[in-house]
């Protein structure tokens, strides 16, 4: 576990993994198996009261927002805001296409409702992001959305946008809770737990609860996010261990970590090794992302002579890394470094690429 580079779902704490294992034979609180337990208990009731609790804290969130766990991953999400928020709008959505997944958002949105795109990275390679006082954005569009972090090129926004007036939407997919951020500055944020959250199942979305006065009648229930604020999460059958496990993380990333400014610290020191490491290769490697758009998640390179990737990865794997092949779309290497990848583990990373680029440069 502990040398799991994946890109998803990723590596998870140690003592988390522990809980998690004692939690399928016997819950310190109930004595069954969570895996065995209501979604109806007074133990769910209070878990979730206490995930969300603590989400709130860790993104100082005012109470204008909700918190809601629901399920079908971000790409519900991808439909499920159009559905809500751009139903029968006169002005088409806004995007930005910054890589493999802003372009599913934007492909599904389309399905909605009319979508602009105000910058598109995909001619030169997705190898760089915008400046978010550079766009051309409308006020009156129903939203605006873009992507933190495209997890598969590993580009990430280090701004904040700042759009009086605008409705931003957020996919946080691959880096919610790495670092802190400005919430009050979005609508809505969502997240998938596979990153930095725990097992797949379930996905957060945080959002401004004037958005709900927009949404038209008549979508089907589960699609509403106003079912899923008044049943408070707990509509139909909510991935009750992916919550469970999802609650010691946040547990974990307050009490053992001390919350996210101290998990920021520790991601840049990974992240800072790794490309000082692609960066003393001279040359022999191609991070995906300029300087100034590097991921702190995801370490996205490949060779200049395309058949050491093979090897590099053939190499890793036998040295005992897993989950460093590039995502289909792009090839190449990707070493993702969530939360809960240490910083031990992204040390002998580095070591093993030096290695390698000592044997092959
Ligand atoms: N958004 C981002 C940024 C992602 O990285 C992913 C998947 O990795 C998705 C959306 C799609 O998520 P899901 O598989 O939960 O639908």
């Amino acid at each position: 576990n502990d040398l799991n580079f994946s890109g998803g779902p990723g590596a998870l704490p140690h003592e988390v993994l522990l809980q998690a294992q004692q939690a399928m034979i016997a819950l310190p609180e109930t004595g069954l198996s969570v895996l065995g337990m209501s979604h109806r208990s007074a133990w769910f009731r209070e878990l979730l009261d206490e995930a969300e609790q603590h989400i709130r804290d860790l993104l100082n969130l005012e109470d204008r927002y909700a918190v809601l766990f629901l399920q079908g991953g971000s790409s519900l999400q991808f439909s499920m805001i159009p559905a809500n928020f751009a139903h029968g709008a006169k002005r088409p959505t806004e995007f930005v296409a910054s890589g493999y997944w802003s372009g599913k958002a934007i492909g599904e949105a389309a399905c909605a409702a009319p979508v602009k795109v105000l910058w598109d990275g995909g001619a030169d390679g997705y190898h760089r992001l915008p400046d978010f006082e550079e766009l051309a954005w409308n006020p009156q569009a129903p939203f605006f959305h873009y992507v933190s972090n495209e997890t598969v090129e590993g580009l990430q926004f280090h701004q904040t946008p700042r759009m009086e007036g605008a409705t931003v939407i957020s996919d946080m997919s691959s880096d919610f809770l790495s670092r802190p951020i400005d919430a009050g500055r979005y609508a809505m944020i969502y997240a998938h737990a596979q990153k930095n959250l725990g097992p797949a199942g379930v996905t957060v979305a945080i959002l401004d609860t004037a958005l709900l006065d927009r949404i038209p009648d008549g979508l089907p229930p589960m699609l509403d996010y106003r079912t899923h604020v008044r049943h408070r999460s707990i509509y139909n059958t909510p991935p009750v261990f992916s919550l469970y496990a999802l609650t010691l993380i946040c547990r974990w990333l307050r009490q053992d970590i001390g919350g996210l400014d101290a998990m920021e610290a520790i991601n840049s020191l990974k992240a800072g090794r790794l490309y000082q490491c692609l960066d003393d290769m001279g040359g022999l490697v191609i991070p995906q992302a300029e300087r100034d758009f590097r991921s702190q998640m995801n370490v996205a390179f490949r060779f200049r002579d395309t058949r050491l990737d093979a090897l590099c990865l053939q190499e890793a794997a036998d040295a005992g890394f897993s989950g460093l092949g590039g995502h289909r779309s792009i090839g190449g290497l990707r070493a993702s470094i969530y939360n809960a990848v240490l910083p031990a583990a992204v040390e002998l990373l580095a070591e093993f690429l030096e290695d390698f680029a000592r044997r092959h440069g």
